[in-house]
């Protein structure tokens, strides 16, 4: 699995400072792809980092700081990396709330950070992948884009939708060398998570504990968090030969939480 079998590749990971992010171009590096890290800071902290995995993995990684809550800002991060033969849709946020009490201003930046975004990457980086006459797009959908959980309207509604766009992604390119397809996690304990553990206790009335239990792995048949290891391999697993004929689809790994 992790021969440099990605070696002379270029992966664009949005989201990639932290998380499930950060994991997947770990996986990538590890084999042999070279990377672009993005965020929407650009500090010297995420110049560090993209250094060490460089380092790390005898790869060429840079940072690129994008803000992909802004559509002309998501084409200039493809742009500006000049090469994407791999294009990973990570970046995303997290708002829970019931739907009168939603702040509209957070519906729209999840709509626009965990959808709209991928939309626009997806324009740009298809044009250079046809230009190379090879590509791979995994969207990081979630088990929110197959069902649903009270208070998360937004969210599950961007996941329900990239679902979509990675099924009319994968229909164009269907006779080409690219395929797309939206890898869907249970739960992961990443800051995106942990963030949303208070809003969780106070909707729910319960301890921190009993949120992790009762409502989140609740959902998670097998009671255990997913790693970002696993999602990393999953997503390697998609850019490998293997996987040249698997498009349009999804890949849960939820534990067995969309089995029920
Ligand atoms: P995380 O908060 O650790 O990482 C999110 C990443 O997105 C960070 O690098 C953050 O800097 C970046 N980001 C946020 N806003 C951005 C913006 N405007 N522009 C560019 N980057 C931005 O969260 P995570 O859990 O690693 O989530 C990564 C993806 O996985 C998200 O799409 C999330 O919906 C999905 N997911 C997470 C879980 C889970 O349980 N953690 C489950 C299913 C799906």
């Amino acid at each position: 699995m992790f021969q440099k079998f990605l070696g002379g590749k270029t992966a664009i990971v949005t989201g990639s400072n932290s998380g499930i992010g950060l994991g997947v171009a770990h996986r990538l590096a590890m084999a042999g792809a070279d990377i672009v890290l993005n965020s929407f800071t650009d500090r010297d902290e995420d110049h560090a980092l993209a250094e060490s995995l460089a380092r790390e993995h005898g790869v060429a990684v840079r940072y690129i700081g994008a803000d992909m809550s802004k559509g002309d800002e998501c084409r200039a991060l493809i742009e500006r990396a000049g090469r994407c033969d791999i294009l990973v849709n990570n970046a995303g946020i997290q708002h829970v709330a019931p739907i009168p009490d939603f702040p509209a201003e957070k519906w729209d930046a999840i709509i626009a950070i965990n959808l709209s975004s991928a939309f626009h990457t997806t324009a740009a980086a298809l044009p250079l992948m046809r230009a190379a006459g090879w590509g791979r797009i995994v969207n990081i959908a979630s088990a929110h884009g197959l069902t649903a959980s009270a208070f998360k309207s937004a969210y599950v509604a961007a996941k329900h939708g990239i679902i979509g766009l990675s099924k009319v992604t994968a229909l164009e390119t269907a006779r080409e060398p690219i395929t797309c397809n939206a890898v869907c996690p249970g739960y992961v304990l990443t800051p995106l998570v942990e963030a949303q553990i208070p809003d969780t206790m106070k909707e729910y009335g319960m301890d921190r504990d009993e949120v992790i239990q009762k409502v989140m792995l609740e959902r998670q048949p097998s009671k255990e968090f997913v790693t970002v290891e696993q999602l990393g391999d999953t997503t390697a697993f998609l850019c490998s030969d293997a996987a040249a004929q698997i498009t349009g689809t999804t890949i849960s790994v939820d534990g067995g939480w969309t089995a029920m």
